[in-house]
């Protein structure tokens, strides 16, 4: 016997491969302001990466720049059919 045991159909992975043709990766940085000690979020930008100095990078709170450190990186996906 060397019947071949039928493997049952993975609609796990179907679902992840739709999501992803469907959905749109959003990426975002958390950026720290060692001036003024707030923390706010804005898109990622091509090189940022984890405690990366932003020296040219303004503050959005204080609006001071050269004193701000990226303190986390995180992406969400966005369904395009849920906005209007
Ligand atoms: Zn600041």
């Amino acid at each position: 016997m060397s019947e071949e045991p039928e493997l049952p159909p993975l609609p796990a992975i179907g679902d992840i491969l739709d999501r992803k043709d469907r959905f749109i990766q959003k990426v975002y940085s958390v950026i720290k302001c060692r001036n003024c000690q707030k923390k706010y979020t804005r898109e990622f930008k091509k090189g940022d990466f984890t405690f990366k100095e932003l020296e040219d990078e303004k503050c959005l709170e204080c609006q001071k720049s050269g004193n701000s450190v990226i303190t986390e990186v995180y992406s969400e996906w966005i369904d395009p059919r849920k906005q209007k």
